[in-house]
């Protein structure tokens, strides 16, 4: 099908978190957007995610955007007309042996001096507060600013507050080819869209890789799912999204309770995830320990019964931060993409660096830590990831 090319400023593909957050705010500084989703809003990585809206734990270069994202966190009804059912109940960080709880405590003392206050609790402190923890538990730090939310509404809640803000959102439009046409991108879908605008953001989460190819940008990511569960509904009782830390990783198991009374739980080691298929199998043998570890720490869950469980694709980078900033090489050319597992906390504040950086011309917030241009060239997206964009948009 021919068409003559639909025009924006801002062509964006793809349309989880980083997508339709940074429509949102491009939309409200006035610049026309285009926003081409594969399958429907949110229904990746951002809406199969475990809900952690949690500061604790990430490296301190995040922290100026993860501070940010939280007090957008706190303003969505007024943002985008509607909470997520975002909850402030704050993010509980438990050490699990001795060596955990000493770098638990001096993470939590050196991460005040990057504005993340989080109170450090054990003994009978620790166990009155949180009654439901077992013995096992040796130390906790307490942020009570953080909490958790229902990633499966956000994704589509920025869709459409970016729809109302002016951006054009279309579901159901794989993109297959992007490239120059003059001062323009020209990007098209397989079926038959064609947009034309001088800048083009990539947020196109596990998929980003082959599109940075295109443009001989090295973005490696290694694409896996991190695998989650859900029990029936239980009395409430556990009120902060926790996490575990410990020094076998084996054990580091995290969980939220929903107000309705669902536990989910996720924890160690990912399983197998397709960019080709979209998909991410539930290993068996992951969920039998990650439930173990689970009623380790939260003796009454053996009484609970699994009712559900899933996984969703993600794409990690080589040192676990993510692919934010301008092309080193393309003009006008934007990524936002490898928050390998812990990118839903962080969009908000990335649509809105994206916003200020595509539109401003400079980011308010330091996104050194983050800058495409530092992997070396050995490393750029696999040639089976590019030739199977190239071959059916997959
Ligand atoms: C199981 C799981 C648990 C997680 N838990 C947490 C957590 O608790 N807290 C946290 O902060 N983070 C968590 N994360 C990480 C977080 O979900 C992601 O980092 C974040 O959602 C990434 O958002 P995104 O918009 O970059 O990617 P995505 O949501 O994956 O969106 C990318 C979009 O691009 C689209 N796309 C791909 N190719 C094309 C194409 N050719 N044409 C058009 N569109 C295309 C896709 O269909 C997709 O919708 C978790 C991730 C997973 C998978």
């Amino acid at each position: 099908m021919t068409r003559k090319p639909a025009e924006a400023d801002v062509v964006i593909v793809g349309g989880g978190i980083m997508g339709t957050a940074s429509a949102l705010f491009l939309a409200r500084r006035g610049r026309s957007v285009i926003l081409l989703e594969r399958g429907m809003i949110g229904r990746q990585a951002s809406g199969t995610n475990f809900g952690a809206v949690r500061r604790q734990g990430r490296p301190f270069s995040q922290m100026p955007l993860a501070n940010r994202s939280r007090e957008l966190w706190w303003q969505l009804p007024e943002l985008i007309s509607d909470d997520c059912e975002f909850v402030r109940r704050g993010h509980l960080r438990i050490a699990l042996d001795q060596t955990a709880a000493d770098k638990l405590v001096t993470y939590a003392t050196e991460a005040r001096h990057v504005g993340l206050d989080a109170e450090i609790l054990s003994g009978n402190a620790l166990r009155s507060r949180f009654p439901w923890l077992s013995q096992k538990v040796v130390a906790g730090s307490f942020s009570p600013l953080d909490g958790h939310a229902n990633p499966r509404l956000t994704g589509p809640a920025f869709g459409r507050a970016a729809a109302r803000a002016g951006a054009r959102i279309v579901e159901n439009a794989t993109v297959v080819h992007a490239g120059r046409t003059g001062p323009d991108f020209e990007v098209e879908t397989a079926e038959g869209h064609r947009v034309r605008a001088p800048v083009l953001l990539l947020t196109a989460g596990a998929w980003s890789a082959a599109f940075a190819g295109l443009f001989a940008d090295p973005a490696p990511l290694e694409v896996r799912g991190p695998q989650l569960s859900v029990t029936e509904p239980l009395p409430y009782f556990i009120g902060p999204n926790t996490s575990a830390a410990a020094t076998n990783p084996d054990e580091s198991v995290y969980f939220r309770q929903v107000e309705r009374g669902n536990l989910i739980i996720g924890g160690p080691r990912h399983g197998p995830a397709s960019i080709r298929t979209g998909l991410a199998n539930v290993l068996p043998e992951n969920l039998l320990l990650q439930l173990a570890q689970a009623r380790s720490v939260v003796p009454v869950l053996a009484r609970a019964r699994i009712i559900r469980s899933w996984s969703g694709v993600e794409g990690y980078t080589p040192d676990a931060q993510p692919v934010i900033g301008a092309s080193p090489r393309v003009a006008g050319l934007y990524y936002a993409f490898g928050f390998s597992g812990a990118g839903f906390q962080l969009g908000p504040a990335v649509g809105e660096v994206m916003a200020a950086l595509i539109d401003g011309g400079a980011s308010p917030i330091s996104l050194e830590a983050f800058a495409p241009g530092r992997f070396p060239e050995g490393l750029s997206a696999e040639g089976a990831a590019l030739r199977s964009i190239r071959a059916k948009g997959g």
